[in-house]
């Protein structure tokens, strides 16, 4: 469709709101009529393999969503299926637009997307603009002294604090949604149009009550307890401003808000060693002599290792598309070390199941449980999934509500005893990485 009037176009991609959106308050500044879009991207559903998945469902809610929110205010949203390169090819075609606008992504494929539309668009005299909007600090914004990155957390979280300053968290004015262009877009593609199903998930609230930021050094271990704040899914999507949790996370203990820069820390690891998304980011760790034994690792994926906590969070997982942080290392911990299964493969396991699945952080949890990452677990360091337990489900209570059967005969037999597993572990990456040092 072609306007008679200039305008401009903000892309919404990993930032699903209207509120406090720095890419979206850009573009209405501009002085141009707005006209938000959101691209269902071929490249990357066509790989995903389950009709059922939650994400694309979530996606699907929630522009919808903002969908309403943007007629409201007499605009509409654009919803296009297809590869982001074509579309922008037929939307480029319309020469009264006159710049583009959308938040960074430091995802290696984004950034080669939007490198290729933003060539695109300059071919035809369109402006390209990209803001930071999901982290604090990106980038090279938070280096060493010697301008080089960070790769233990500590320091990176220290320095973080230091280059901190309160106004970096204000909120942009991108509610006030005064200037959008008058459009009526089409219906959004369905669900079933791009070969996904409805779900009947019930996501977590897009809400951290302060009294959870405030408890949160007690409650966090524990996965019985609702000690965590469930805004992994949000982050992921940007149905949360990350700037607004920085803010409330303020003049509290700070053990929430180290969280966030965890967060941080490894979108930066994924910028600046790309390489980590295939390999291992200590290259000696991919020399070790994975077991890779298939019907274990389908024990694993279905919860059926005789290990009732890592039962419990494999299930956990299927069953809902979450698993409570503490659980998620012991679980990884198991497959690399116990059963050593070359993380990998726990992270595309994750990576298709998780509501919260973010390749950085992801990628990141399963490189610190295998010890191959930055700031890893030493390897020599096996979680014993007993002692985890009764130090963060003494009571079975989590446990219980996933395998109930575990303390029946009914219950299927360890994988493998942890003893035999913990000594194979140690002499197969000793082999491979030599006697661990600080690497
Ligand atoms: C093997 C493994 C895989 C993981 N995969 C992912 C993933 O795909 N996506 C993801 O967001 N997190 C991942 N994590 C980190 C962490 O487990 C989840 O962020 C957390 O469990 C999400 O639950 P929550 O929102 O209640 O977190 P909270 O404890 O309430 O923390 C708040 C937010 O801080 C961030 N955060 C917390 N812990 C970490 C961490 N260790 N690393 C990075 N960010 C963190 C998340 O954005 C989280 O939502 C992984 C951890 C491990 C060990």
């Amino acid at each position: 469709m072609s306007f008679n009037k200039p305008y401009c176009i903000f892309w919404f991609r990993r930032d699903l709101r209207t509120n406090d959106n720095h890419g979206l308050a850009e573009a209405l500044k501009s002085g141009l009529p707005v006209k938000p879009i959101f691209i269902f991207d071929r490249e990357i559903l066509d790989k995903l393999d389950n009709a059922q998945d939650r994400r694309v469902n979530f996606i699907h809610q929630t522009l919808l969503n903002i969908q309403s929110q943007l007629k409201a205010k007499g605009g509409d949203l654009s919803v296009f299926y297809g590869k982001p390169l074509e579309v922008w090819e037929g939307l480029l075609k319309d020469e009264n637009l006159k710049a583009i606008y959308c938040n960074e992504d430091y995802e290696t494929y984004a950034i080669q997307r939007d490198e290729a539309v933003a060539k695109m668009a300059e071919a035809q005299n369109t402006s390209f603009h990209q803001y930071k909007d999901q982290v604090i600090f990106a980038k090279n914004d938070v280096v060493k002294d010697d301008g080089k990155p960070y790769t233990v957390y500590t320091p990176y979280s220290r320095k973080w604090k230091g280059l901190f300053r309160p106004q970096m968290c204000e909120a942009y004015d991108s509610a006030n949604l005064g200037n959008l262009l008058n459009f009526e877009a089409e219906t959004l593609p369905t669900l079933k149009s791009m070969g996904f199903d409805e779900t009947e998930t019930l996501y977590p609230k897009a809400e951290l009550a302060d009294s959870m930021i405030l408890h949160y050094g007690e409650t966090r271990d524990f996965p019985a307890l609702r000690g965590t704040s469930r805004l992994g899914l949000h982050l992921r999507f940007g149905t949360v401003s990350l700037r607004g949790l920085v803010k409330q996370s303020l003049n509290k203990p700070d053990k929430f808000l180290n969280e966030l820069i965890w967060r941080e820390f490894y979108q930066q690891i994924l910028w600046h060693f790309p390489h980590v998304v295939k390999q291992s980011f200590k290259p000696k760790y991919d020399l070790i002599e994975w077991r890779n034994n298939p019907e274990e690792f389908d024990k694993w994926c279905k919860g059926q290792t005789g290990y009732p906590i890592v039962d419990a969070g494999m299930r956990e997982l299927l069953a809902t598309g979450y698993m409570h942080n503490r659980v998620r290392m012991i679980v990884a911990s198991f497959l690399t070390k116990h059963l050593l299964i070359d993380w990998r493969w726990g992270e595309a396991w994750f990576a298709r199941h998780l509501l919260d699945f973010d390749l950085a952080s992801n990628n990141g949890g399963w490189q610190w449980a295998a010890g191959s990452g930055v700031d890893a677990a030493p390897y020599f360091r096996v979680f014993n999934p007993t002692l985890q337990t009764l130090k963060f489900d003494g009571k079975f209570e989590y446990i219980r509500k996933w395998v109930p059967e575990f303390d029946t005969l009914s219950y299927c037999k360890p994988v493998v005893e942890h003893e035999l597993a913990r000594k194979r572990c140690l002499e197969v990456y000793q082999r491979a990485v030599g006697p661990e040092k600080a690497v």
